[in-house]
């Protein structure tokens, strides 16, 4: 235990960790910012023997730096960019001052996922400093683009790393997965994401003269009912059944005597791999035909579903977590998308973990100082465990 407690605010009374979060904190990265964050980690890295690779796409900072040649690969994988502050006066304080109070560092990103990404670097200069003989390569993949589009960022990393053989073996990604404590919580997994702008038209009219038009609200609404009701899946052991949710309709022309000539509604699905996008969007097709609604839609499935299946690399993370904070960790596949997704395209074995989660993009961010340096101590266990052939 370091015992943070109020106010310790100069660099020497901090751990190695904390004093890199704060350096992290103070930047001010919101998407599509950096900020200097991953030029700070590369400058770190490079004197241990790391490789380093800016790789810029549009506006976006992404960092790729490897140690060694020899598989298998293990990455640290995270986001140095962070989701805007809010109303800056409702902040107890300044959201990039990087406080320390009650032994929490407190400011946006602390917790997503800055925390992490200090804990990874530290773990990694331990360990390379430790001299321990290392089977395979290790390696941190960073974007400032993941609160955002996520256009720029890992998903172009991982097909420049693809498109030149470059294999990804295991992966583990630093956000907040915590649940109540340290360590409760792994994800193996994700569920996927899809979108749909549905259009129901009509024919616009007076609401005195309803024989003359066509009213889309009136027409929506017994589908709209069903489509509510379906049960997609029973969802399977590691995943929830598929739900949707409508997340907005809109019709009207403003006055109250006008049938509107139109009625879009937005839904969202999440789902689990029991079920296809394609399965979904024919069945939904098939119900605007049931129901003879002249109708448009538009779908956008933004993340696909994935899952890591128990094996070695969430055996060791339990095995890592266990040995340092003595808790035992569920496995769970809930929450919204992430990078994971990305990766999981090409690496067979991809896991989240990290600090507790109860604070993420609100105000007043905040994190424990105690766990993330118990989290960097983690991190190091794994890497020991994975790569070096010789503890195990
Ligand atoms: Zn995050």
């Amino acid at each position: 235990m370091n015992g943070y407690n109020d106010k310790l605010n100069t660099k020497s009374q901090h751990s190695e960790t904390i004093a890199l979060l704060i350096d992290l904190v103070q930047r001010a990265s919101v998407t599509p910012a950096d900020e200097g964050c991953q030029k700070l980690i590369a400058n770190r890295l490079q004197p241990l023997g790391f490789s380093i690779e800016h790789m810029r796409f549009g506006d976006v900072d992404n960092l790729w730096a490897r140690l060694g040649t020899d598989e298998p690969v293990l990455v640290f994988a995270g986001h140095t960019d962070v989701v805007p502050v809010g109303n800056e006066a409702d902040w107890t304080n300044p959201p990039f001052s990087a406080t320390i109070e009650d032994g929490h560092l407190c400011g946006r990103g602390a917790a997503d996922m800055k925390g992490s990404v200090a804990a990874m670097v530290t773990a990694m200069e331990r360990f390379v400093a430790s001299g321990q003989p290392m089977q395979g390569s290790l390696a941190i993949l960073l974007t400032s683009d993941e609160e955002g589009p996520a256009v720029n960022g890992t998903k172009k990393v991982v097909e420049a790393l693809h498109s030149r053989n470059e294999a990804i073996h295991y992966c583990v990604v630093g956000e907040p997965t915590s649940v109540n404590q340290l360590g409760d919580t792994i994800k193996n997994g994700r569920r996927g994401s899809l979108s749909a702008k549905l259009v129901v038209h009509g024919k616009q009219g007076h609401v005195a003269y309803p024989h003359l038009a066509d009213n889309p609200v009136h027409k929506a609404f017994k589908f709209l009912d069903e489509l509510v009701c379906i049960k997609w899946d029973e969802g399977d052991e590691n995943f929830p059944a598929t739900t949707l949710q409508i997340s907005n309709i809109a019709a009207g022309t403003g006055a109250g005597n006008v049938i509107p000539g139109s009625l879009t509604v937005d839904f969202n699905l999440r789902f689990s791999p029991a079920i296809t996008s394609k399965q979904i969007q024919e069945q939904v097709d098939q119900l605007i035909g049931k129901h003879g609604i002249a109708a448009d839609i538009k779908w956008n499935e933004s993340a696909a579903p994935f899952l890591t299946p128990t094996g070695s690399l969430t055996d060791a993370m339990r095995q890592a977590i266990g040995s340092v904070v003595n808790v035992e960790s569920t496995l769970d596949t809930g929450g919204g998308t992430s990078d994971g997704r990305f990766i999981a395209k090409s690496c067979a074995q991809v896991i989240e973990f990290g600090p507790l989660n109860a604070t993420i993009h609100q105000t007043n961010e905040r994190i424990s100082c105690d766990d993330i340096d118990s989290l960097s101590i983690i991190y190091e266990k794994l890497l020991e465990i994975i790569l070096n052939t010789s503890e195990s």
